[in-house]
């Protein structure tokens, strides 16, 4: 496999040139391309297993809980009452495995664009791909900005878990996408999308979170830290309805007990609140 030297992977992107991650495989266990991408999994001696879409780590079973967790409950816990909400890309099943675990949500729909990685991540990702068995999950394949098209306030939550926008993503990254989001949700609704990390792309960060505050009336950034990650931590642009809404007092707070029961690792409401807080070279870029 020529991306493997010595069978190390190193990760490349034309995102973050000049510097790179790179891990040990112990063994290929999907390598192939789809109708949108290049899919590959691997085991790896201290990763866990690791899927990797067009040569950008998408998830490794060793961290992937940080992202998982934060994504679905920081717009879950602002929200009164979550009933039914959209889960857009997240392919490989993880999100939707922690939006079931919140007590108020009854509907999950789901739209995914790569039947392949669906597929990848039922057979090799199945600590992720769980998440597919939902009672609660209506899953669909196709494109998340076509399919917010057709759709009119319907949502209580939206959640983007794309991959970055190079491919098929690339879309999920526009004002008007932000524009149909906001059409597609009920009244005082909440959109959170993946959008990029401070070190790395502090500009799509800016341009995502203006059209997000264009489009809707509260807006801001939170971030976690994903290791694998290009230079340790990702965020999320989140968007409300309610102008009144404070992001970092979450309405819902978990006990311990309810940690527990939702065997929750990275997500609780000191994390919520923190999210919020951003380096000095951060908070006035994004004033
Ligand atoms: N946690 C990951 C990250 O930030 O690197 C994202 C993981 S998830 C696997 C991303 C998914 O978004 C992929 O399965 C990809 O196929 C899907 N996707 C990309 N563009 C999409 C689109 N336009 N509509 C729906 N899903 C899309």
């Amino acid at each position: 496999m020529d991306k493997l030297q010595n069978k190390w992977f190193k990760e490349s992107c034309e995102m973050w040139p000049g510097a790179t991650f790179t891990f040990e495989v112990k063994e290929v266990l999907q390598s192939g391309k789809s109708q949108y991408q290049n899919i590959d999994v691997f085991d790896t001696t201290s990763l866990g297993r690791v899927l990797v879409l067009d040569d950008i780590i998408q998830c490794t079973q060793k961290d992937e809980f940080s992202y998982q967790e934060m994504i679905s409950f920081l717009p879950l816990c602002c929200h009164k009452n979550p009933e039914k909400v959209l889960i857009v890309g997240g392919g490989d099943g993880g999100v939707a495995r922690e939006v079931a675990k919140h007590p108020k949500v009854k509907e999950i729909v789901q739209v995914e664009i790569d039947e392949k990685v669906i597929e990848v991540s039922k057979k090799y990702l199945q600590f992720m791909a769980v998440g597919f068995d939902s009672e609660k999950l209506e899953l669909h394949v196709g494109d998340g900005f076509e399919f917010m098209k057709n759709h009119s306030q319907e949502f209580d939550v939206i959640i983007t878990d794309s991959s970055d926008p190079i491919g098929p993503a690339v879309n999920l990254f526009l004002e008007n996408y932000f524009s149909l989001m906001k059409s597609a949700l009920k009244p005082n609704g909440i959109v959170c999308s993946q959008a990029g990390t401070i070190w790395n792309d502090l500009d799509l960060v800016t341009s995502t979170l203006g059209y997000c505050r264009n489009q809707f009336p509260a807006a801001a950034y939170a971030y976690t830290t994903v290791p694998a990650y290009p230079s340790g931590p990702i965020g999320f642009v989140i968007g409300s309805l309610d102008k009144n809404i404070k992001f970092d007092q979450p309405t819902l707070v978990f006990s311990r007990e309810d940690e527990k029961a939702m065997n929750l690792k990275y997500y609780n409401s000191d994390i919520h609140k923190a999210a919020f807080v951003l380096p000095t070279f951060v908070k006035y870029r994004l004033a």
